[in-house]
């Protein structure tokens, strides 16, 4: 299943991410997804991975075309210059010469001119033909609305939070009026059970009672709830047998009203960093070179 993106590219809806995902442990379990069927790898500079996705997609065997291959441009490298050297760090450990979509991970509010640089250096690798899309990152309305006005390639993609307990509606309206697909991160919630400190996603009953109505898991309800309603989602998991689990929601359909009984469950509290809060003092960090 893909969805177009607004310049034409298609991409998988449903991919697989590494995020917290060991070095030691990612090649195996992105090879792992690759083999029951995943098509998307999504990864980011400062997930400090990329080198080992590469070799993980090159054990697969799949021919480079078969593959998604997502990364991300962490904040210590926004402005121009250093985002198109960030661009050949991160082609350089995946060992690819093509980018399928590349993102900036966090606007950088208390230096956005920096974030602008950051972005008009996408927008020259895309021209460049070095990425296929780009896009963007944890991006609130406002900060996507100053970036389209001062640049000229409408992001494709804003990957932000999004779960049962935390929908973002706001978001998701202004990516749509903008032509950009909401990527979830965090799909299944999974940062209110590594984060949290309440009820976690996979142990909320009304999720629980939506899944035993279709003889499925908690987890396979919120990925199929994103597919149907027009998100991408990008499932994490180091286990093989809940990474086919992940994958495996492709032989059933929520009804409307379960859909809605899942946007209901919204609290409204964010899992992650709140984006106005992210400055380099407090989440700098260096990125290495390939
Ligand atoms: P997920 O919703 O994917 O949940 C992952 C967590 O749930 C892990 O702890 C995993 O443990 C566990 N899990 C996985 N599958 C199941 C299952 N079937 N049943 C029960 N538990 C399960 O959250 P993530 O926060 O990991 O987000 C997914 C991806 O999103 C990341 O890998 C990354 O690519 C991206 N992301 C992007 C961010 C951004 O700022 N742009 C921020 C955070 C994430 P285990 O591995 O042991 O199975």
């Amino acid at each position: 299943m893909n969805v177009t993106l607004n310049n034409g590219v298609e991409m998988p809806a449903l991919g697989f991410g590494v995020f917290q995902t060991p070095p030691e442990t990612t090649a195996a379990s992105v090879a792992e997804a690759l083999r029951v069927g995943y098509r998307l790898i999504d990864t980011a500079a400062s997930y400090f991975n990329e080198r080992e996705v590469g070799e993980g997609i090159r054990r697969a065997g799949l021919d480079r075309s078969e593959v998604f291959v997502e990364t991300k441009i962490w904040i210590s490298d926004y402005g121009y210059d250093q985002t198109l050297h960030a661009f050949d760090k991160s082609a350089g450990k995946l060992g690819v010469e093509r980018i399928d979509l590349l993102l900036l991970h966090q606007a950088l509010p208390t230096d956005f001119d920096k974030t602008v640089g950051a972005y008009k250096a996408l927008e020259t690798l895309l021209a460049d033909g070095k990425v296929r899309a780009i896009g963007v990152s944890n991006f609130m309305p406002d900060a996507l609305a100053k970036l389209v006005d001062q640049t000229d390639v409408v992001p494709a993609v804003n990957q932000v939070e999004v779960h049962p307990y935390f929908t973002q509606p706001d978001v998701q309206r202004a990516n749509a009026a903008h032509g950009i697909i909401t990527q979830a991160w965090s799909p299944m919630g999974g940062i209110t059970s590594y984060r949290g400190t309440g009820t976690s996603t996979f142990d909320d009953p009304a999720i629980a009672s939506i899944a035993a109505a279709h003889g499925k898991t908690p987890a396979q309800v919120m990925i199929r709830w994103h597919l149907r309603e027009g998100r991408s989602a990008i499932p994490k998991s180091v286990r093989p047998e809940r990474i086919a689990e992940n994958f495996d929601v492709f032989d059933f359909e929520l009804a409307p009203a379960e859909l809605k009984a899942l946007d209901a469950l919204d609290t409204g509290v964010r899992g992650g960093p709140e984006p106005d809060d992210v400055t380099l003092e407090a989440y700098g960090r260096p990125i290495p070179e390939a």
